[in-house]
């Protein structure tokens, strides 16, 4: 079971005050903080090994390239991919997702082909597939969703054509919480040889996610949002594709060999690590992983669920509050407004009293129009939050109410 208590002291900007009120920090879709373990690995790190990678045969290079490669090992095991290959180190999900559209679609994309996209995307969902149809003159598909934040599966299988080359999906929606059917979705997909890509940025970080099990063709996360350091992110690629496609970037690190007249590439998956990476990252992103498989992941998800339908509960006692996006299957973060006010407002006096909430359109503009809205408030959650938070996060919204509804 977690004990929230006690694992808090895991998280040393957890004790911080913000003008004079104890952190109530509800923004961690956006990032998540970092436990001690992880910090305390970057300064060791770079205390005792560092080196640039697989450059040298030096003592620290080889110590440095070792914790680098045991990395992937560790994100493999926590993806379950059949193999560390599979797993590309980029600097987060947008990177990925650009590495698949850049890479990919130079060369399966093709003027006329098509790629599905669903409504609730993340822009860095939306706008590679963009740059690429524009650049391919292929179109952009999007699937829509119900009022309820719910993807509506029958029209989504009403725009798969043959002409369909790539379906690229949201696994959780970090503007609704909503969950997606995503097996359903890649099953689908395969019976007419479409590969799927996942976003799984608000995935990993509040359930076990299995790439196998999914048979998902491309799954991208971001370890900030995983209680890792920022600058680290992976690509995970099935490595049928990951063999077939070019390199995205190029530089040192991706070659085989040079020479003016030809150069030939590196194996998975250096083929496309261009350039000195964010290796550090990369060693903090697997001693977070360390730190919440010690927790249980699905101790995690039993108990951010829970946190998740108490504050729903107590969030739609509130009069005049709208939730968006109350399909059943959610996790990790809610969105809502008050009566008319400005969400900017009340993030404003949710601040002052050391509440971190996000208010905006969280990159997900079409998310906002489908609901006919300039923005929304989003309390997100993870497994350091507690009820008594969520608790002065419904005062505060009290509060906000008193000052601000005339
Ligand atoms: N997709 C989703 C669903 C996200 O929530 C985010 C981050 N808000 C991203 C993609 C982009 O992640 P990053 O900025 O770490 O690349």
């Amino acid at each position: 079971m977690i004990d929230v208590h006690k694992l808090r002291k895991d998280f040393p900007i957890l004790e911080k005050k913000i003008h004079g009120k104890p952190l109530v920090y509800l923004d961690n879709a956006a990032t998540t903080q970092k436990p001690k373990m992880v910090l305390d690995e970057i300064i060791e790190f770079y205390s005792s090994i560092n080196s640039n990678i697989h450059r040298g045969v030096h003592y620290l290079s080889e110590q440095a390239s070792i914790a680098y490669e045991n990395a992937r090992k560790t994100v493999k095991g926590f993806l379950n991919a059949k193999s560390d290959y599979e797993i590309v180190f980029t600097s987060g999900t947008t990177q990925a997702i650009n590495l698949v559209a850049n890479s990919f679609g130079s060369k399966f994309i093709e003027e006329g082909d098509e790629i599905i996209v669903s409504e609730m995307e993340h822009h860095s969902n939306i706008v590679p597939w963009q740059i690429l149809c524009e650049r391919t003159q292929a179109e952009l598909k999007v699937a829509p969703f119900d009022d309820d934040g719910k993807l509506m599966m029958d029209e989504l299988k009403g725009l798969i054509t043959e002409k369909t080359k790539l379906i690229a999906i949201v696994y959780v929606s970090n503007a609704l919480g909503v969950v997606n059917p995503i097996k359903e979705i890649i099953e689908m997909a395969h019976t007419q040889d479409i590969p799927v890509l996942i976003d799984g940025a608000q995935a990993v970080q509040h359930f076990p996610v299995d790439v196998q099990e999914l048979d998902c063709d491309f799954f991208a996360f971001s370890g900030h949002k995983m209680y890792a350091e920022t600058g680290i992110g992976v690509l995970y690629g099935k490595e049928k594709w990951l063999e077939d496609m070019p390199p995205h970037h190029s530089g040192g690190g991706m070659v085989d060999s040079v020479t003016f007249e030809k150069t030939t590439y590196a194996d998975l998956p250096f083929k496309f690590e261009a350039g000195t990476g964010n290796y550090v990252a990369a060693v903090s992103l697997a001693k977070a992983i360390e730190y919440i498989s010690k927790l249980s992941m699905m101790e995690i998800t039993i108990y951010e669920n829970d946190l998740l339908k108490y504050a729903t509960e107590k969030l739609d006692a509130i009069d005049g509050l709208m939730i968006y996006g109350l399909a059943p299957k959610r996790c990790g973060l809610i969105s809502f407004n008050l009566d008319n006010i400005h969400p900017y407002d009340v993030g404003m006096i949710l601040d002052k009293l050391g509440i971190a909430i996000r208010t905006g359109t969280h990159c997900a503009e079409p998310v906002m129009e489908h609901f006919g809205i300039n923005a929304t408030i989003r309390a997100s959650f993870a497994f350091y939050n507690t009820k008594e938070e969520i608790d002065k996060l419904i005062d505060g919204m009290h509060k906000a109410r008193v000052m601000l509804c005339k």
